[in-house]
């Protein structure tokens, strides 16, 4: 009887866990995590700090689903691998042996270097303890103040503005997101911000969190402001926890270095999710993904991997459905290049294959709120992100993801004032004729 060990209970941990009991129906799972929550969604933080959903809500398992995988889970922090022994080793020093061993510990927020950083009320938002912790603080908080960019910041300036609270939120440039949305995109963002009440403070840095009594009291940015506030929070990006990987001597560059099969550097190790780096077959290069989805299906993987199924990780275009300032965005394939000074690391609900390809042509279709941008290749739909009606998102996916030739409608579509949204439709409905 094989002997599995997972260390993270993500959607990694978990998607692994069920392929691994598709297959072996005897072999004995041990699932780790040193979240006393367990298996939640980390999307769904946004919602339940809004008030749109409540904490039930964020957990997809019922214990008649845990049953039915038939495994043990552990609550514990795993301090090291000792892969010649197979065996790992908590922080209390108990150590368990395994056969095969999957890493699936995720990513954890990026701390701000600045003075202040420890007082009490600054915050991030991983977890569902970070979440409970900022509601907390909200309730006797007045104002709060938002350092960083991607999704997670706006989903902090969203959370705090939900709850009545004065909300400025900090951009080191002039725009938001600027590395996967362009100009008239973060645009769209910032202008819905602003309606709500949001105070946008643009090429603005932190100089200092100001505190009294050990609690935040305050802000000095780097051109001498000072801010009121009981909240600051941060989201300049995440970085893989590859610890365990490092000090057993496991090969990792941005992430844990995995091939297609999921398994690392040594023979019965495996590592999928945030914490992995898988290789791109559509840039050629290695890449970090901090999506739910790739999460997913990297923990499959590994698991049939881990059971004895050869099954290599076919890596698709990477696509996220999501919500930026109330309006549905979805974001596939190839999007932009470059960096984003409000990030430190990767953004989450963020890829990295979303900026690796620069030859892309941008059109681009803006009509009040709702917005469409396609990347065009010579001959395929490289990218597009599609902002307000989601009618398209769907479509565009499926024409990323496939690789459909799109040669037919590519000149038609890069005519000044195309009606990209009637082309992409047409073109779809003709598809599905044929
Ligand atoms: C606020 C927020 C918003 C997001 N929005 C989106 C979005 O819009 N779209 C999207 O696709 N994705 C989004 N994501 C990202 C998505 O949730 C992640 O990509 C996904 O959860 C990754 O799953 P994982 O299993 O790799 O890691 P995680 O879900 O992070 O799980 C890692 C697990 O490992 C455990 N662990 C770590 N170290 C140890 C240790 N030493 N010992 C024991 N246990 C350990 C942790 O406790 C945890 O259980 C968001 C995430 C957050 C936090």
């Amino acid at each position: 009887m094989r002997r599995y060990v997972i260390i993270g209970s993500g959607a990694a941990g978990i998607a692994a866990s069920e392929a691994i009991r598709n297959h072996d129906a005897s072999g004995e799972i041990l699932l780790i995590t040193d979240d006393p929550h367990g298996y939640y969604s980390r999307p769904g933080l946004a919602y339940y700090l809004t008030g749109e959903i409540d904490e039930r809500m964020l957990f997809p398992f019922s214990e008649q689903d845990f049953r039915r995988l038939n495994l043990r889970r552990i609550t514990a922090q795993v301090a090291r691998i000792h892969p010649e022994a197979h065996r790992i080793e908590m922080h209390t020093g108990a150590q368990l042996p395994y056969d095969r061993l999957l890493i699936a510990t995720g990513a954890a927020a990026v701390r701000a270097d600045v003075p202040g950083s420890d007082l009490a009320g600054v915050v991030k938002l991983d977890s569902l303890e970070d979440t409970r912790h900022i509601l907390n603080l909200i309730r006797r908080a007045r104002s709060a103040v938002v350092v960083g960019g991607g999704i997670t910041a706006l989903e902090l300036v969203e959370g705090m503005r939900a709850r009545n609270l004065r909300t400025h939120y900090f951009l080191r440039g002039d725009r938001y997101w600027s590395n996967v949305l362009d100009a008239a995109e973060s645009k769209i963002v910032e202008h819905r911000l602003q309606e709500e009440g949001v105070q946008i403070h643009y090429n603005t840095e932190l100089a200092e969190i100001l505190g009294k009594n050990g609690r935040v009291a305050g802000v000095r940015t780097k051109d001498g402001r000072l801010i009121e506030c009981q909240i600051v929070a941060i989201a300049i990006g995440v970085q893989p926890r590859k610890q365990l990987a490092q000090t057993s001597d496991l090969k990792v560059d941005k992430g844990i270095l995995v091939d297609q099969y999921m398994r690392t550097s040594h023979e019965d190790i495996f590592a999928a999710g945030d914490v992995a780096q898988v290789y791109d077959p559509l840039s050629g290069k290695s890449v970090v993904d901090s999506l739910w989805g790739p999460a997913r299906d990297q923990g499959s993987a590994a698991g049939l991997n881990m059971a004895g199924i050869t099954t290599p990780y076919s890596r698709l275009a990477p696509f996220n459905v999501t919500r930026l300032a109330h309006l549905t965005t979805t974001i596939i394939g190839t999007v932009n290049k470059g960096r984003d000074d409000d990030l430190l690391g990767i953004a989450r609900g963020d890829s990295e294959t979303w900026r690796n390809l620069p030859d892309a042509i941008a059109a681009q279709a803006n009509f009040d709120v709702n917005s469409l941008r396609l990347l065009l290749g010579k001959q395929h739909l490289l990218g597009a992100v599609v902002m307000g009606d989601q009618t398209l998102s769907r479509p565009l996916t499926r024409i990323v993801i496939e690789r459909v030739d799109i040669t037919p409608i590519r000149e038609q579509i890069l005519q000044p004032g195309a009606p990209l949204g009637d082309l992409v439709a047409d073109f779809w409905s003709q598809l599905h004729k044929s």
